[in-house]
């Protein structure tokens, strides 16, 4: 059949199609079972098919779908930013409503610029972003990004922002041990700071746990709490891309609470929805908006559907979900628990190099060899192998990256719907098996 949709412009018939899903599960017209293992892209976090959401969606859809943001704001749009102050304690009771996770980093930047224009900073414009990151597809985001096959064909539109290592504890950029580095990482925010000129630096982005551009690296305790006395003591706000790690994903809402950290600005996307509509957030603390409240009054941003009601009414009720069914709690038992299991199976497949990450957001990262972490080379392509033999298996594995370009090996994020019991858990488990087992043999007869 001639597709026309251009959300995979490669060749046709490629993809499956897909004609529904439930709960961890979605089924393509064929009748074939997926278990979705990594939540789309780390988006699907309350399940598939969730009755409460259709029905919120209906209730919107009778009452209103679209009021234009400067003209109006909507009991959706309301309610939604009261939830995700009551969510996260009273500190973010400002949010600024967006379409993607892209645009949230992006208007999170302009946010941080415009605050220090109202103080009478305007040179303070730079913002600083880690070399292993990814906080989105256009070219603002993309220029704070480090992901390097995304950034490949734009380089020369973009921005030369990312500069400083992150926490990759397991291919130290430093060669140390944990407890002999000093967070020397963390320490390069600083340099970079000075080298920039603290007067001309609005912001620090970063991921709490880095995903895409990293395979869920979890940094060690201690590591962002550095950060974020370098940022206070040089008058940078500290943005946290929480796209791909906020509302539980973590077994936190937040994922800078693991590390007791506050933000001064905050990008949602992803699990702020579900994936049942597209809705992302720049949220923000008092300290942020003040002098914007005090000055021109507007965020300087903004699309015609920001604040889209239905979308708010939607992400409102997936978060009203998240909470009535302590899916965050449920993200660190079965990410414990599934992580166990991967441990155990580890030991059955040399090439698992490091498992990683927080709660139900996992990283794994294969080798060629244990003992030196020599990566596969990049022809192999063990993540392409490894992400089509799961989908034959009936799993779905999300692709990434593991460290800057030549450094890290192949890896894949293991990140199913926080809803997962701990029986689908095994069924996951079983699934991943047969494909390491596969690719275990299709290596061994290529050697
Ligand atoms: N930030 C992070 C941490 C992400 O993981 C992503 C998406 N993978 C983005 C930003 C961009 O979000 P979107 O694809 O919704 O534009």
């Amino acid at each position: 059949m001639k597709r026309t949709s251009l959300i995979k412009p490669v060749l046709d018939g490629v993809y499956p199609m897909i004609s529904h899903g439930k709960g961890i599960y979605l089924y393509d017209t064929d009748g074939k079972e997926y278990l979705d293992g990594s939540s789309g892209a780390v988006t699907a976090n309350i399940g598939h098919g969730v009755e409460e959401i259709r029905v919120a969606m209906d209730g919107q859809a009778n009452k209103v779908s679209f009021v234009y943001r400067s003209q109006f704001t909507s009991e959706a749009a309301e309610g939604l930013a009261t939830k995700i102050a009551e969510m996260t304690n009273g500190t973010y009771p400002w949010s600024f409503f967006v379409n993607s996770g892209s645009e949230a980093t992006e208007t999170a930047l302009k946010i941080a610029v415009q605050h220090w224009q109202e103080k009478g900073k305007p040179k303070k414009n730079r913002v600083i972003s880690r070399w292993m990151s990814y906080h989105g597809i256009t070219l603002g985001a993309l220029s704070m990004s480090g992901h390097p096959q995304r950034r490949e064909r734009f380089t020369a539109m973009l921005e030369s922002y990312p500069s400083i290592s992150a926490p990759y504890c397991y291919r130290c950029p430093y060669n140390l041990e944990l407890q002999e580095c000093g967070f020397a990482c963390a320490a390069e925010l600083e340099s970079a700071i000075r080298r920039t000129g603290p007067e001309n630096v609005a912001a620090f982005i970063a991921e709490p746990v880095i995903g895409a551009a990293g395979a869920a690296i979890s940094p060690p305790d201690g590591y962002f709490q550095e950060l974020k006395r370098i940022c206070e003591k040089y008058d940078v706000l500290f943005i946290a891309d929480e796209v791909m790690t906020g509302f539980g994903r973590t077994g936190q809402i937040l994922a800078c609470s693991h590390w007791g950290v506050e933000p001064d600005i905050i990008a949602f996307g992803k699990g702020m929805s579900g994936g049942y509509t597209p809705i992302g957030a720049a949220v923000m603390t008092e300290k942020v908006i003040e002098p914007i409240l005090k000055g021109s009054k507007s965020i300087m941003a903004g699309h015609t559907l920001s604040a889209n009601p239905l979308s708010c009414a939607v992400s409102l009720a997936v978060l009203e979900y998240v909470e009535k069914n302590g899916l965050d709690k449920n993200a660190s038992r079965s990410g414990i628990y599934l992580r166990n299991l991967l441990e155990k199976l580890s030991f059955r497949y040399p090439f698992i190099g490091n498992i990683r990450g927080k709660g139900l957001l996992i990283g794994i990262e294969f080798v060629k060899d244990i003992e030196t972490k020599e990566p596969f080379p990049e022809e192999f392509d063990v993540t392409g192998k490894m992400i089509s033999l799961a989908a034959e298996n009936g799993l779905l594995l999300y692709p990434a990256a593991a460290g800057p370009e030549g450094v890290g090996g192949a890896a894949i994020i293991i990140s199913p719907p926080l809803t997962i019991t701990k029986r689908e858990i095994e069924e996951l488990i079983r699934r991943l098996n047969n494909t390491l087992y596969q690719f275990k043999e299709a290596i061994s007869q290529d050697t």
